[in-house]
């Protein structure tokens, strides 16, 4: 038995994973290829070409178990991992609990967020081939402050299109990408076709991720030396972001757990959950445990649990590959809840293919429950949860208390992908009693 005080594993830094955990090696039935948005075959490495280095295409499309982390990104995570992994005690005893909660924070990168986790490499790989400047999109920022804190590592120039309403609503981001070097404007702009036509169709429009991600990938493909990068949805990125899951794992095995048997995860794009669910989906996999895994979205923009499966570009002017995923459509644009990096109308094609097997499970959270479950949290740990993270604390909540009524002691396991520090206002809106259920 462990401690029966312990609330935290420290995991040496020689015990930080090597390699990245590709999924693809091990699912029972291959996803659905991404399809050439004019001729609908399936993607060559060459069509992604101008807009990715062909290390990360390699990886998009790779059906390796494993793949290493290169020496130099390896080095640049060390800044921030191996990250914390805790037991809940405190939340425990404030519901009168009997199930056994854990969380992984992922709060204590750079940026407050994971992103930084598929940052690091992007900027790598761009730089080992030679682009000299990065273009993406931001919601609430934290991919881009992230993609900032990455590009000037690597010494590349980085310019961001930042959804209007949280570049409006959430000052302090567009300054956070700013001390990183990055250059920042508020989307939909004037500085592209696609930014230009969506102003003149929209004139009143608060922008979406679809309508940012139109505009950084049109700035990539119209200049050589430029690369787009996406901070959630792909292959690529959801693999990087393994470290998570892959460390939790073994953490939880230090609280002598034998597995878990629930894992929460908020899903936006589906990185951050990809990343935590992916390696404890292989324990599943293999037959060492039976957990139900379950990507919390946001009931505004619930691409799982009321989208439809099918092909979908992944922005709004259709310029990106046909992607195979839980949608919304690429015109919706959802309420604007604080959630910012919730606030997309897909789900990345790996886990959607995996809710679609069966593999994974999806609920949707109501922004006022999620505030209710992030105050309760913060009260109890100490620590501010990212206004997203708060989508998967309540839903672990309502299992830990329905495994309450029932007197189960169940093993829950959260992920907490970022620190809720730059989402005072919105804890001050919730406070105030002033928040609504977007
Ligand atoms: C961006 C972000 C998310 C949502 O993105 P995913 O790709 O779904 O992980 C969730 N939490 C935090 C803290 C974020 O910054």
């Amino acid at each position: 038995m462990s401690d029966p005080k312990q609330i935290k594993v420290v995991l040496d830094e020689a015990e930080m994973p090597t390699h990245w955990y590709n999924i693809v090696a091990d699912l029972p039935t291959p996803p659905p290829p991404p399809l050439h948005p004019g001729t609908k075959q399936p993607l060559t490495p060459d069509d992604l070409a101008p807009l990715f280095p062909m290390g990360l295409i390699a990886q998009e499309a790779s059906t390796e178990r494993w793949i290493e982390i290169p020496q130099e990104v390896h080095d640049i995570y060390r800044l921030w991992r191996p990250s914390p992994f805790f037991r809940a005690r405190r939340l425990e005893q404030a519901i009168g609990s009997t199930a056994r909660i854990y969380y992984k924070y992922e709060g204590a990168s750079p940026v407050g967020s994971h992103k930084t986790n598929s940052a690091v490499p992007q900027a790598y790989f761009n730089k080992l081939e030679g682009r000299t400047r990065l273009t993406t999109e931001t919601g609430a920022g934290q991919w881009g402050s992230a993609l900032a804190f990455a590009a000037q590592i690597f010494g590349l120039q980085c310019d961001i299109w930042q959804v209007r309403s949280s570049y409006e609503g959430k000052p302090y981001r567009h300054v956070l990408m700013e001390t990183f070097g990055a250059h920042v404007v508020a989307s939909p702009s004037e500085l592209t076709q696609a930014g230009r036509a969506l102003r003149e169709q929209f004139p009143d429009t608060t922008g979406s991720l679809g309508m940012a991600i139109s505009e950084a990938v049109e700035a990539a493909a119209t200049d050589p030396n430029a690369a787009y990068s996406l901070g959630s949805v792909l292959n690529h990125v959801l693999l990087h972001q393994t470290v998570i899951g892959q460390e939790a794992v073994k953490q939880l095995a230090m609280f002598d757990e034998a597995s878990a048997d629930y894992v929460f995860g908020c899903a936006g794009g589906g990185s951050n959950f990809g990343g935590l669910a992916f390696p404890f989906l292989r324990e599943n996999l293999e037959g060492r445990a039976a957990a139900r895994i379950v990507a919390c979205e946001p009931k505004a923009a619930p691409s799982m649990t009321e989208g439809e499966y099918r092909y979908d570009f992944g922005d709004t002017a259709g310029l990106t590959p046909l992607l195979k995923m839980y949608s919304l459509g690429s015109d919706f644009v959802p309420a604007p809840v604080h959630a910012g990096g919730l606030r997309y109308h897909g789900m990345a094609p790996l886990v959607s293919h995996c809710y679609a097997e069966g593999l994974v499970d999806a609920i949707a959270v109501p922004q006022l429950e999620a505030f209710e479950a992030g105050v309760l949290f913060a009260r109890a740990e100490g620590i501010v949860p990212a206004s997203e993270s708060n989508h998967a604390i309540a839903g672990a909540l309502r299992q830990a208390r329905a495994a309450t009524e029932t007197g189960e002691s169940p093993v829950i396991v959260i992920g907490v992908s970022g620190s809720g520090q730059l989402d005072l206002p919105a804890y001050s809106e919730f406070l105030a009693g002033e928040m609504v259920d977007g």
